[in-house]
């Protein structure tokens, strides 16, 4: 018998075809498989026996990187005349719905050629074979073939070629297969020597290096080089916010933090990202690699080249994006050269080309399982598949910070790389060339475009400005909470209706006071506000994020006599212009809330990155006190209102009574939890309703997430969480899709 089969999911690129061939040829059956738009198809042909088998094994034996999503077969009419099976040729016509696979850590295999002076590819920075390597951040158009990648400029050498060509070697159709003689070269400022030795020279010499990576370039440095790692941070412009740090195994990832099994798998897994951890007391890294914090966030090498680096400098090294202060990861040579200049000492480079620029992914383990904080390379671009098709195909435009877009058809939601903040040319670029990208890789021809409701986002003015050009597309608007909790609900594959609890910094509601401490019954359709924080003036605006003590003089006025003395020259002028409500938009932002209450310790008044006031809270508050403060739940006629205020009263009295700091963050931090699990047990009893979404950058404080998590099951309440997509704005575009995917087309006349 002669069956056609076809096999849709990640198959490209991941050594499916070899593997199909040494199935089929295996059986004894005959045939053929070849990579179209759709995915994978193959016909073979034998004995009814070896043919259901060839089935069976084609799912439970596929290759490790494979993602099979769905096989179908049919029965055809028998081939005359064929005696083998062959692979056929690509073919790039059609509509395109294969999905390409993310970059890929360097597989044991190619480590162990790595380090084998025998082999041909020793110490070649470069090695990789179809179970790992680079794949999305090289590929510019599909199907996913080396002419279609930046390795298309490298012919192969005679032996590569070889091997490339024979399906019995693990190198068959492995498209960024390369060896010293005919690949990529890596140099060190032109230097004659060993670019590797030479790097780990300088950098244990406490240089600062350019190390052109998978998605761009990084700043290196020894992670335990006071001078340098403090060199950088002035170089670079970048105050406090945490520096990452690789170390060359697990063993000597041990030695930096805490690994519990759930952190070691994260460490260990194919995409490689940075798992933040508890870091150890005598952890050997400088004061500047990560100020005033508790964890640290460890990356094991995901490239050949990290392998080497790290085998000769022998020590933990600093690696951090390659961009001066907020600007994306630089990935071209040449901008490389303009803007790191000034920062690196030495650039260790390469002529591979890189397509997209892709930062590193973060992570962190929660209770066995993990969480992604920054979900770029590694992750991206493989899709969510969600539990009711989109009706239309949908682009998501995201939020302004820490932006991603969305792109979703069928039951595939390809939430995009972590673009970054939406404040400057360079990120817009990137922004809308990803789009592009995107819609070209996956064939998606958006008939629906969503946004969020702030006017002022330029995620925002970019769909007005598409839908402005084109009269087919739908423009749907969704609030920035409602998208969090719809794609909460979106990561654990479910549609709600929930509880949703969507606590973040700020996001535009539609009455004109800017939310961030939302309780919404909600799902994917709509929502209702069930209640949310109360309402405090925001000083200021915009001021009032970077001066938490701002926050602490909305909520508390002069009785924050502490706050008050620090500020003594502009005191008097805030407090009134809050109570005036001058230049103070109303707001219910949980984020607002913690910075009042760091203000409030002394923890921070300032701050220079996003959410640092709450992140050094968190750092502060004694993991071992339960007890927690108490807020009052205003109920009446709509949404009820939650007193944050309270909980600083309660705090500022127990500072005055000096109560030890540590007490009252933690106490503060189980006040918020409990002020959750209360306005949750209000709306079950309204709306019958026993499962909570929690969502919101907020809730990236595992302090605070613990806490609540642990109340609300003790509740009875099933609680979901972020794991595949951020809780924080990277998971906005996700939320988006879904919403407006379910959105009736609007009427046009
Ligand atoms: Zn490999
Ligand atoms: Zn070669």
């Amino acid at each position: 018998m002669r069956v056609a089969i076809r096999v849709e999911g990640v198959v490209q690129g991941v050594g499916f075809r070899p593997f199909v061939y040494s199935l089929a040829t295996g059986l004894g059956l005959t045939g053929l498989v070849g990579n179209d738009t759709d995915g994978v198809f193959a016909e073979v042909e034998g004995p009814q026996a070896q043919v259901t088998e060839f089935l069976e094994r084609l799912r439970r034996d596929a290759p490790p990187l494979a993602r099979i999503e769905k096989v179908s077969s049919r029965a055809i009419s028998p081939a005359r005349s064929e005696k083998s099976f062959v692979i056929a040729a690509s073919e790039a016509t059609g509509p395109r719905r294969t999905l390409v696979s993310a970059d890929t850590a360097t597989c044991a295999d190619c480590l162990r050629e790595l380090s084998d002076p025998a082999d041909r590819r020793y110490c070649y920075p470069f090695i990789n074979c179809t179970n790992c390597g680079p794949r999305f951040t090289i590929v510019r158009d599909v199907p996913y073939d080396r002419p279609r990648t930046t390795m298309a400029p490298f012919a192969m050498c005679p032996p590569c070629a070889a091997e490339y060509h024979d399906p019995a070697d693990r190198r068959f159709h492995a498209q960024p297969t390369c060896c010293p003689a005919c690949g990529p070269r890596l140099t060190l400022d032109g230097d004659a020597r060993d670019p590797v030795e030479h790097a780990a020279e300088l950098l244990r010499q406490g240089k600062i290096l350019a190390v052109k990576g998978l998605g761009g370039y990084h700043l290196a440095a020894d992670a335990a080089a006071e001078e340098a790692v403090a060199a950088l941070r002035a170089r670079k412009h970048r105050e406090d916010k945490p520096f990452a740090v690789m170390a060359h195994d697990l063993a000597a990832a041990a030695a930096l933090a805490e690994i519990d099994e759930a952190a070691a798998v994260l460490l260990t897994s194919p995409a490689r990202p940075i798992v933040l951890l508890p870091r150890r007391d005598r952890a050997h890294v400088a004061t500047h690699t990560a100020p005033g914090n508790r964890q640290l966030g460890v990356m094991l090498p995901y490239t050949p080249l990290h392998h080497l680096l790290l085998a000769r400098t022998n020590r933990p090294i600093v690696l951090t994006s390659g961009n001066v202060s907020d600007e994306p990861i630089v990935y071209r040579d040449d901008e490389a050269r303009d803007t790191l200049t000034g920062i690196a000492d030495a650039f260790l480079t390469h002529d591979r080309a890189i397509h997209v620029r892709t930062d590193d992914s973060v992570a962190r383990p929660f209770r066995g399982r993990p969480m992604i904080q920054r979900r770029s390379r590694g992750y991206v671009p493989e899709p969510l598949t969600v539990p009711t098709s989109f009706p239309r195909p949908v682009l998501a435009c995201g939020a302004e910070l820490k932006n991603t877009f969305c792109l979703a058809q069928g039951k595939h939601a390809f939430v995009s790389h972590h673009v970054g903040d939406l404040e400057n040319a360079e990120t817009l670029r990137s922004f809308t060339e990803g789009i592009e990208h995107f819609r070209r890789l996956f064939g998606i021809e958006p008939r629906v475009i969503a946004h969020d409701l702030h006017p002022e986002y330029l995620s925002t003015k970019y769909a007005l400005d598409l839908a402005e050009h084109d009269d087919g597309l739908d423009l749907v608007g969704v609030q920035h909470h409602h998208a969090h909790i719809a794609a909460c609900l979106a990561d654990n594959g479910e549609e709600g209706p929930v509880i949703g609890v969507a606590f973040d910094g700020t996001g535009y509601g539609p009455d004109g006071t800017i939310w961030g401490g939302e309780f919404l019954i909600a799902d994917t359709h709509g929502y209702q506000r069930g209640g949310h924080l109360e309402p405090v003036p925001m000083p200021g605006g915009a001021a009032a994020i970077r001066q938490p003590w701002r926050m602490a003089a909305a909520y508390l006025g002069d009785a924050a006599a502490e706050v008050a003395r620090r500020h003594e020259d502009q005191w008097a002028a805030v407090t009134a212009m809050a109570a005036k409500g001058i230049n103070s938009p109303l707001t219910s932002s949980a984020g607002r809330l913690f910075d009042a209450a760091a203000a409030l310790l002394g923890v921070r008044d300032t701050i220079n990155y996003e959410g640092q006031a709450a992140v050094e809270l968190e750092q502060l508050a004694d993991p071992l006190e339960s007890a927690a403060y108490a807020a009052a739940i205003d109920t009446g006629p709509g949404p009820f209102q939650a007193r944050g205020s309270d909980l600083l009263h309660a705090a500022l009295q127990e500072r005055t009574s000096l109560v030890p700091a540590p007490l009252i963050a933690a106490r503060f931090h189980h006040g918020v939890a409990a002020l959750i699990e209360a306005g949750c047990l209000t709306l079950r009893d309204q709306h019958g309703l026993d499962a909570v979404a929690l969502s919101g950058g907020v809730f990236q404080n595992t302090f605070l997430l613990g806490a609540t998590v642990t109340r609300l099951e003790a509740r009875g309440f099933r609680v979901l969480l972020h794991s595949r997509v951020p809780c924080n704005d990277g998971g906005i575009s996700l939320g988006q899709a879904v919403v407006a995917g379910r959105a009736a087309p609007a009427s046009r006349s």
